[in-house]
């Protein structure tokens, strides 16, 4: 029996440094550090590019998009999150909903939420409501409560389109 759901988790961590850009869920976090990374380090975008590639069957991140390609150097994570679900849609998927925890000890990100959301369901070209981010810190403990990295968790439903071969 095959389910017309698939579901998919991903996980994501990057180094944080100063001086360099925050960029979470798609959108600029004013901070006095960023992410280490070959591309901007958006740790929200890459879970949930592993989610939804997990959902798909479709592997991960690294093995369609490596960070040893310079195409990839510097490259804004929504066009990964584009081209993602452009393959997710080609095996014949399209998305239910995602859910998105972000692990930050600092800047508090509330206000940067909906940003966030409006700016991943642009991305994936779906509905803000089909998305949601959580953050929480993770009360000082770890790498992420000393500040050292940023962390993120992602889980995706994917919902097998209408009249089309999977
Ligand atoms: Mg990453």
């Amino acid at each position: 029996m095959t389910l017309p759901f698939r579901i998919g988790n991903g996980y994501d961590v990057h180094r944080l440094a100063d001086g360099l850009e925050l960029w979470l869920g798609g959108v600029r976090v004013e901070h006095s550090k960023g992410s280490v990374a070959h591309s901007d380090g958006d740790v929200v975008i890459h879970a949930l590019c592993d989610a939804l590639l997990g959902a798909a069957g479709l592997r991960d991140i690294g093995y369609h998009f490596p960070d040893a390609d310079a195409e990839y150097k510097n490259i804004d994570s929504k066009i990964l999150l584009g081209r993602t679900m452009s393959m997710v849609r080609k095996k014949g998927y399209e998305l239910g909903n995602a859910d998105i925890v972000l692990c930050l000890q600092r800047p508090k990100v509330k206000g940067y939420i909906p940003a966030m959301q409006q700016s991943l369901a642009q991305a994936m070209q779906t509905d803000a409501g089909n998305i949601c981010v959580k953050a929480t810190t993770t009360e000082t403990l770890g790498f992420v409560g000393r500040e050292e990295g940023v962390a993120a968790y992602a889980v995706a439903l994917l919902v097998k389109a209408s009249g089309k071969q999977a």
